[in-house]
């Protein structure tokens, strides 16, 4: 079975309501269309988040498709591999991709056919900002802040309303010395607990890893979380239940910087860090804590969303 009513968010019935009013069944787990209700909430969220980006970022809006080579050298396959979504398409002559999508018509499987295509799923927003910032040469000084999105896409299916495939992501990039990272992390680890709290949405701020896959993989993310590079502030959707991670806070070293080869102006290779928020995460959030009538809102969150 498929449809709004039987996606659940953790809460039974609820579930089926609240994903009712906000999405769409389109046939694919984690995959939905967004009714108006939602999509006017995601909007006014995405301006809450504009208003609080620094002046000197440069705006860059992604499509959600980026180069499958340039996500292959930011190492994703080491660490990510069964998340990728990879662009597939029928190549050859008129009569190979006839036959191959006849095998449809036949009963047969046409995506026996499908040979990669240079492009991946975006499966997140930053990837593309390093070997754009690194084309320019050396970093201006005082580094790079960079105000991104793209919609994502992650192959991680989920009948849950906070665990979609296809979903939209904002950051904030920073480049720059190790130092510019870290003040730029602090800075808004405290803001957003801030921005939580003028939405009303109870959370906490926790040290974390990433899901790196297989056995290699956890040693990775033990790694990660014993040098502290990975904070997420946690939302639990319903009283008790488990919180969601809706936003997170990186500190990538210089791992992008080596491999794009991203120099500061003193020739050093430079550090970068990202705050992304999970717009979808946190609209969803919203909802499942406020409820699908706006009108009902706490007057301060709707104060603060503009509504
Ligand atoms: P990450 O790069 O894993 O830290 O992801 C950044 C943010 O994207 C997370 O904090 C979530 O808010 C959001 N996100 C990640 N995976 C998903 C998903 N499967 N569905 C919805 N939002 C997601
Ligand atoms: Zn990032």
């Amino acid at each position: 079975m498929s449809g709004a009513d039987t996606m659940g968010n953790g809460s039974g019935d609820a579930g089926g309501a609240l994903a009712a009013a906000l999405f769409a069944p389109m046939g694919s787990d984690g995959i939905y269309g967004r009714t108006r209700l939602y999509e006017d909430v995601l909007q006014h969220l995405t301006d809450f988040v504009t208003r609080e980006r620094d002046p000197r970022a440069e705006v860059l809006r992604f499509p959600p498709v980026m180069s499958r080579a340039q996500l292959e050298k930011s190492g994703y396959l080491k660490s990510f591999p069964n998340l990728l979504g990879c662009v597939c398409s029928l190549h050859g002559t008129e009569r190979e991709i006839l036959t191959a999508a006849l095998q449809h018509e036949s009963g047969g499987d046409w995506t026996r056919s499908l040979g990669a295509s240079d492009l991946v799923l975006s499966p997140a927003a930053c990837y593309p900002s390093y070997p754009i910032v690194a084309a320019r040469g050396p970093l201006p000084s005082g580094g790079v802040i960079l105000d991104v999105a793209a919609d994502c896409f992650r192959q991680e299916p989920s009948r849950s309303l906070d665990r979609l495939r296809s979903f939209r992501m904002r950051e904030y990039v920073r480049i720059g010395s190790a130092e510019d990272i870290l003040e730029f992390r602090e800075h808004w680890m405290a803001r957003a607990k801030q921005l939580a709290a003028e939405l009303a949405l109870p959370c906490e701020l926790d040290v974390a890893s990433d899901p790196f896959f297989g056995r290699v993989g956890q040693v990775m993310a033990v790694s990660q979380r014993q040098n502290s590079l990975k904070f997420e502030l946690l939302i639990p959707f319903s009283p008790g239940a488990k919180p969601t991670a809706c936003m997170s806070f990186n500190y990538h070293q210089d791992h992008f910087g080596a491999i794009w080869d991203l120099r500061r102006m003193d020739g050093e290779v430079a550090h970068t860090g990202c705050v992304a928020f999970g717009m979808d995460r946190l609209a969803v959030a919203l909802f499942s804590i406020h409820g699908v009538n706006l009108a009902r809102w706490p007057h301060s969150v709707r104060h603060a969303l503009g509504f």
